[in-house]
């Protein structure tokens, strides 16, 4: 492990791909992940159209993933690596989100992933107004899985290896 490169930072300014105007700040550091090694976080935000998105890099070879874990109290503090081309499932819940050319890629908790997913799923509101009642009820469901109150599985899947979720408890942060 190199310590020059696990303290590395870069920002600058450039084009902003939504809206083309030299105001797009793209800010860049690398993280050492515990038990997955090194990770280069983008994250991009304009000033002026206030466009955002954020994408990971993991800095070494890494081997298809599949994993799947209990979605309980203790594994919402479990960390989660999510490049652009993970598939994340509930498959007791009935929600899989496959990549699409807008994914993004971030560093989270589970709780965290949780929270994402809630966000992505009150966006179908506006896409499947007719299917109102079932995101109403997927939603239900997963602020109780937030809570505890329910227990399901979580499988992620990446063919690049990109992702992972990482065992750890509470305290050490
Ligand atoms: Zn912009």
């Amino acid at each position: 492990m190199d310590k020059k490169s696990a303290n590395f930072e870069n920002k600058f300014i450039t084009t902003c791909p939504s809206c083309g105007q030299n105001s797009f700040l793209i800010f860049q550091k690398i993280d050492k992940i515990p038990y997955f090694g090194e990770v280069l976080e983008t994250f991009c935000s304009c000033s002026k159209c206030l466009y955002k998105t954020s994408d990971i890099l993991t800095l070494s070879k890494k081997k298809p993933l599949k994993k799947t874990i209990l979605v309980n109290e203790k594994s919402l503090w479990f960390r989660v690596i999510k490049s652009k081309y993970c598939v994340i499932e509930f498959p007791e819940l009935g929600i899989k989100i496959e990549p699409g050319p807008n994914s993004e890629g971030y560093i989270t908790n589970v709780e965290g992933l949780i929270d994402r997913v809630i966000t992505f799923i009150k966006s179908l509101n506006v896409i499947l107004p007719n299917k109102k009642e079932e995101v109403s009820k997927l939603l239900n469901n997963l602020e109780k899985l937030k809570k505890g109150e329910l227990v399901v599985h979580l499988k992620i899947e990446d063919e690049t290896g990109q992702s992972a979720i990482i065992k750890r408890v509470k305290q050490e942060k």
